[in-house]
């Protein structure tokens, strides 16, 4: 079972409302309360003791604590406390088809990327399922959907800070709430998970969670300049991450999204783009190509949108599906751990 309330599912609560003595029927009403992120207090049909009781146990929360509203388009950053007082970033942003929320799945991050903010300081810690799960419901409490029925958020990435799949359990844990009627109820489909290639999990994801879009950082096409800024490059090599990749599409019929950070006189030219169609060809997949948001602590810039736009259109040339992504809330650091890190930047000042 795990440690923390928000994390459990239905035949763990029967579990727990079995050691406490309670009726079968509660560990429904709890779930329920759970899927909208209700900590016990707040849980009306619950008895005052069962809820006392309930309260001692962990409860795996995550409450919004900032937000920042984009002035040129609707998104909107939020920094989340979590109750041991770490703090983790999301961003929610709004397509015509619904709103997509990027959450975070560890406290800092330990792959070391040279381009990543959120990879700065390390690892802190992983995040549950629970707390996963709490970035989602913290958001719809803030903006409640019209139709209670219905949920304010539609689609989740897991983009933001950390890699999700060196927190394997609890993103499967996570995955299977989010998909699951009685939990998030938001298909699998509209869920992506964002790896910076841990290869042996990717076969491990193939069969734990077949119809979440598997989306893997890429950002080289070869493996010497992949080292550069990807030090799991020294781990997995291309000749392994590609057809792992290829197996993802192949055996769930999905296709693979590779992203792309273009960087200026890096891995940006035409040539980079011929090899990159070479090394992808006959795989299922979409390149998305993301100008490098430059992260003050890095010495590493992005191009140009228009030398995107040709990048992608070469690519397309080659036959290899590509798009630049749209860029949405830049004027709120709407990169990858940066907020976080200016807020604890700023706390440190504040001699706090
Ligand atoms: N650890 C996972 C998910 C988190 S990062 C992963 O590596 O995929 C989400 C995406 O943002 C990754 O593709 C990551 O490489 C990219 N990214 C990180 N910093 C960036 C930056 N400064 N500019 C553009 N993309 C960045």
């Amino acid at each position: 079972m795990p440690a923390d309330l928000a994390s459990m599912d239905h035949s763990e609560l029967l579990e727990l409302m079995n050691e406490l003595g309670e009726p079968k029927f509660r560990a429904k009403q709890v779930l329920e309360w759970l899927s909208r992120g209700v900590r016990p207090a707040g849980m009306k049909n619950i008895p005052l003791k069962l809820r006392e009781k309930l309260a001692e146990i962990p409860y795996g929360g995550a409450e919004i604590i900032e937000r920042r509203y984009s002035q040129k388009d609707e998104t909107v950053k939020f920094l989340y406390e979590l109750d041991d007082g770490n703090i983790v970033e999301g961003v929610l942003m709004s397509y015509s088809y619904g709103k997509t929320l990027c959450i975070s799945s560890q406290v800092g991050c330990r792959m070391g990327c040279a381009f990543c903010a959120s990879t700065l300081n390390g690892k802190v810690r992983d995040l549950t399922a629970g707390e996963m799960l709490s970035e989602v419901t913290a958001v719809e409490r803030m903006i409640p959907p019209d139709d209670e029925k219905k949920r304010t958020v539609t689609n989740i990435v897991m983009m933001g800070s950390g890699e999700p799949l060196d927190n394997y359990d609890n993103t499967v844990r996570f995955l299977k709430r989010a998909a699951a009627e009685d939990g998030l109820g938001i298909s699998p489909r509209n869920i992506s998970v964002s790896t910076c290639g841990l290869v042996p999990r990717i076969n491990d994801f193939i069969k734990d969670a077949p119809h979440v879009t598997l989306c893997i950082s890429l950002h080289a096409h070869n493996d010497e300049m992949r080292r550069r800024t990807m030090p799991i490059a020294n781990a997995y090599s291309l000749s392994e991450l590609i057809p792992a990749a290829k197996r993802y599409a192949d055996e769930t019929g999905r296709r693979v999204i590779f992203e792309y950070a273009l960087i200026e006189g890096e891995n940006s030219s035409d040539e980079d783009a011929r090899a990159l169609a070479k090394l992808l060809r006959g795989i299922n997949c979409h390149v998305n190509l993301i100008p490098l948001n430059s992260v003050k602590e890095r010495h590493l810039s992005g191009v140009t949108r228009q030398r995107a736009a040709k990048f992608a259109e070469l690519l397309q040339k080659l036959h290899i599906s590509a798009t630049v992504r749209r860029e949405l809330g830049t004027d709120i650091d709407g990169a990858c751990g940066q907020l976080r890190n200016k807020y604890i930047g700023s706390l440190k000042e504040e001699g706090k």
